[in-house]
């Protein structure tokens, strides 16, 4: 290998191709099985209500504990869930351990729970959160269905007309990652969401004194004036959570609070007292 002509670079580039297509066909394959072996499971995240001074909710984020190579991040593997259709089943799973935890938690404390473009525009999704509240007897109110922007992206009219059946159902909604897809405000005057998730990267930026504490603000005023509650995504320290108190943000969650916490977790946390954080 003293020589260096190009040709090995370019099997090398070759090969690690190879090596991602091989990887990707094995995901496939293991998350076909995934369900059945009882390989998932839900991890719990409180957002912490600044006005109330408690836990308002928890975020429900989804967890692969794979045989070989260990926990898998929902980042990596849902987007293959979607391509290959997979995503509606481990979507439904979800609902239904989501709400089943919720049950057992005191009244005030909501779940949240995401929900995939593909998943909410499957026809049987009103079915499956109309079968996931009777099963487990959690009240409607009580479960809050987060989607993103990108969910509009396929025509607006029957994502509207569904908005309005959970609504009607008496299930909150709120638009996740707010201001990083494609966003339109006309989204808004659509459907009276009843919470906008502030993206984590815009508190990011609120270290970096760039423009991201005037869009902040200026999120917090708009979710104001159209009768909306925020919760800001990612509040890692003190800082932060001044700045977005100050700016008038309802609810705080980030790893400030907590991370992630498995459902055994979410007792402790709920008896914590989060006195000199808050
Ligand atoms: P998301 O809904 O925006 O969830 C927030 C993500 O930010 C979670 O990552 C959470 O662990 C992470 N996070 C929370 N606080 C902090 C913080 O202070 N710092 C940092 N660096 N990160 C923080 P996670 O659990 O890896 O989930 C990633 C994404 O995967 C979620 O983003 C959501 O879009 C998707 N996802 C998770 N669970 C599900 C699910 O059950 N169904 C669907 N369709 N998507 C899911
Ligand atoms: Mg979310
Ligand atoms: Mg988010
Ligand atoms: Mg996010």
């Amino acid at each position: 290998r003293a020589k260096h002509d190009g040709r090995g670079a370019f099997r090398f580039f070759e090969a690690s191709l190879d090596e991602a297509a091989r990887k990707r066909r094995q995901m496939e394959v293991d998350l076909r099985d995934a369900l059945q072996n009882g390989e998932f499971r839900l991890n719990f995240q409180p957002i912490f209500d600044l006005k109330a001074d408690r836990i308002g909710g928890f975020e429900a984020l989804l967890r692969w504990a794979h045989p070989v190579r260990g926990e898998v991040g929902p980042a990596e593997f849902i987007p293959v869930a979607e391509e290959i259709g997979l995503i509606t089943a481990i979507g439904e799973w979800v609902m239904h351990e989501a709400c089943r935890h919720a049950t057992s938690w005191p009244d005030h404390v909501r779940i949240a729970v995401n929900v995939s473009p593909l998943q909410f525009r499957h026809p049987g999704f009103q079915a499956v959160i109309l079968q996931a509240l009777s099963r487990s007897g959690l009240a409607p109110n009580r479960l809050e269905v987060e989607i993103t922007e990108s969910v509009f992206l396929a025509g607006e009219t029957p994502v509207l007309a569904l908005l309005h059946r959970l609504r009607e159902m008496g299930v909150r909604v709120a638009l996740d990652d707010f201001g990083t897809g494609y966003s339109s405000l006309s989204y808004l005057r659509s459907f009276p969401f009843d919470k906008i998730k502030i993206d984590r990267s815009f508190v990011i930026g609120l270290a970096a004194n760039d423009s991201s504490a005037a869009i902040v603000r200026a999120i917090v005023d708009l979710a104001r004036a159209l009768d909306m509650e925020t919760t800001a995504e990612g509040v890692e320290d003190r800082d932060q959570l001044a700045q977005l108190r100050d700016q008038g943000c309802g609810n705080i969650q980030g790893y400030f609070f907590s991370r992630p916490v498995e459902g055994t977790g979410v007792d402790a946390l709920l008896k914590t007292v989060f006195a000199q954080a808050a």
